[in-house]
């Protein structure tokens, strides 16, 4: 997010300690707004959420005199006149918006916390001008909701997509963020069991993190969209190279093709980072014994900001082949030498009935992100490879009785750990295939099958984690006419080149090991070729 000379996405990153926070001092300081923050507690709930909201207000205080807090119990007249019922509740600027926080900011959302300061201190909703378009179009009072979590890397997107709105149309648009970690109750409410998800008027209009313009056409229609065509007059921006993905492929290729002098952009629809923002422990990344998944990520991304800009939270949704190429973003116009797909993969779906119907009540697709949801409950990992078995040990650290299921005898997943499972004592049924997923509003069983015996069983179970590999993401490669492999991968020759020239191919989606140290390398190596080509063309030869 650009403002005011900083960027909030990307300062905790580059966190050069005390040249940070006299930044963001500075950058608090031309803010023309105070930001009055409201704490509603009750003294029988002060707990480690009331205790965070402190912490992190007093934090940001010593940095700027613009804050100011004050703290009321809920039985204090402030709370009726704010409609406050539930602690802890953090009212924002109630004389110019209506925002309020339900939780606390840690973790991920410390993040969304920040930005949502300088949007209130500056009174800029920042927002694009294709979001501001489609807000403005709205007519009636919108009260959005957006559950999220401190372990979720996608949260902060949709949260900021949320207040970026309050901010811009106060008149109509109020936001409540809700933390299910702190108030599970309340996502159990909406039945919202994956975060994030986002409500107005009490109307699903968002599941996973949208780009901006995405979720304000949601916003405004009431309605989850999947697609935003942005005006024809979109800026328009010249590069040598555009990146389309940030997962590990693209961030690496990003920093080699800027250091070899090339003209970069990155666009990222999503999380940065790809899968590997979700893996809640990597072990295999050399120079890192054992690394939180968006750790690794936050490290890379911080390493590529210092080189290149990222386009973060937009869609690319077409690519017209030519000279120059033009890719197509939900926000602006990429006119480039070269495109590099590090597009990666997507989850897996097991296709059995009630997975859909039942995804995100229940049915799940990120440990990290809604595991904190299924503590002490029943819930069902499907999967043998190394992620499915990763992911189980991950909630049963976190104190869910996890059970995997696997349709064979013997586990995919490297033997470390396999060994790590054996230990933990987690319950695996072997040779056991999932035939339906059951449930009204959320998931309540599931129906089995052991494929060795022929039984079918019915099991209670809160929660259905699918963790059963990814498909290639070639939706765009297949869309311009790229090859593809029998496999479904992008078909590419040994330096990344695809069959259009000047387009090119790296990480997961060309398929091969599908490792974090592979995929940089793939990066790197089309880097490489990318900077040759662009100075010795050999689609002029
Ligand atoms: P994976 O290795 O492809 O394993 C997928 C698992 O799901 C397999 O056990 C497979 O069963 C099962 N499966 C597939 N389709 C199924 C279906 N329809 N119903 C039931 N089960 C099904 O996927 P992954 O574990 O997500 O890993 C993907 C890649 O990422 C791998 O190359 C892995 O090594 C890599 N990875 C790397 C890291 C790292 O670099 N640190 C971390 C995690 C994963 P079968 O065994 O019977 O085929």
């Amino acid at each position: 997010m650009e403002m005011a000379g900083m960027e909030a996405n990307a300062a905790p990153n580059r966190a050069d300690g005390q040249a940070f926070l006299n930044q963001l001092r500075a950058t608090f300081a031309q803010m023309p707004n105070t930001i009055p923050l409201l704490l509603f507690t009750e003294k029988s709930r002060d707990d480690v959420f009331a205790q965070a909201n402190r912490q992190v207000i007093r934090a940001f205080r010593e940095l700027t005199d613009k804050i100011t807090l004050h703290e009321y119990d809920l039985s204090h007249e402030k709370a009726r006149q704010h409609n406050v019922t539930v602690s802890p509740t953090l009212v924002i600027a109630p004389d110019q918006y209506n925002i309020r926080w339900i939780g606390a900011p840690m973790g991920e959302e410390a993040r969304t916390f920040l930005e949502l300061l300088l949007l209130v201190g500056s009174g800029n909703s920042n927002a694009s001008e294709q979001s501001l378009k489609v807000l403005e179009r709205i007519d009636a009072p919108r009260h959005v909701k957006v559950f999220i979590s401190p372990s979720c890397p996608y949260c902060p997107q949709e949260a900021v997509n949320g207040a970026k709105a309050a901010v811009a149309r106060p008149d109509l648009i109020s936001l409540e963020l809700i933390d299910i970690q702190c108030r599970p109750d309340i996502a159990q409410q909406y039945a919202a069991q994956s975060v994030p998800v986002a409500y107005a008027n009490e109307t699903l209009i968002g599941q996973g993190a949208q780009a901006e313009e995405v979720f304000m056409s949601s916003l405004q229609k009431l309605e989850p969209q999947t697609i935003f065509i942005p005006d024809v007059d979109a800026e328009v921006v010249e590069t040598d190279l555009t990146i389309v993905g940030g997962g590990p492929a693209g961030i690496t290729a990003a920093i080699y093709a800027v250091r070899s002098g090339l003209k970069t952009a990155l666009v990222e629809a999503n999380a940065l980072g790809g899968q590997v923002a979700t893996t809640p422990i990597v072990e295999n990344y050399p120079g890192f014994t054992q690394v939180g998944g968006k750790t690794l990520v936050d490290i890379m991304v911080n390493h590529a900001l210092e080189y290149v800009q990222i386009f973060q939270g937009e869609k690319v949704i077409d690519i017209k082949p030519g000279t120059p190429h033009e890719v197509q973003t939900t926000r602006r116009k990429f006119m480039t030498k070269t495109i590099l797909l590090a597009t990666g993969a997507s989850h897996r779906m097991l296709g059995v009935p009630g997975e859909k119907r039942l995804s995100g009540r229940g049915v799940s697709y990120c440990a990290t992100c809604d595991g904190p949801l299924f503590r002490d409950k029943k819930v069902l990992m499907v999967g043998g490879g190394n992620s499915a078995v990763t992911e189980a040990l991950h909630l049963h650290h976190m104190g869910v009785a996890v059970t995997l299921v696997h349709r064979r005898d013997t586990l995919r997943a490297q033997e470390f750990l396999v060994k790590n499972l054996k230990e933990s004592g987690i319950p695996v049924l072997w040779n056991t295939e999932i035939k339906d997923i059951l449930g009204e509003e959320r998931v309540t069983s599931v129906e089995l099958f052991n494929n060795q015996t022929n039984e079918t069983s019915t099991m209670p179970a809160d929660g259905v984690f699918l963790s059963i590999g990814y498909t290639p993401a070639v939706e765009l490669a297949s869309k311009i006419g790229l090859e593809l492999t029998e496999e479904g991968y992008i078909a590419r020759d040994a330096k990344h080149r695809t069959n259009i020239p000047g387009i090119y191919a790296a990480g997961d989606v060309e398929g091969g090991y599908k490792q974090i140290v592979t995929a940089t390398g793939m990066g790197a190596e089309a880097a490489m070729t990318i900077f040759e080509d662009i100075i010795n063309p050999y689609w002029q030869q």
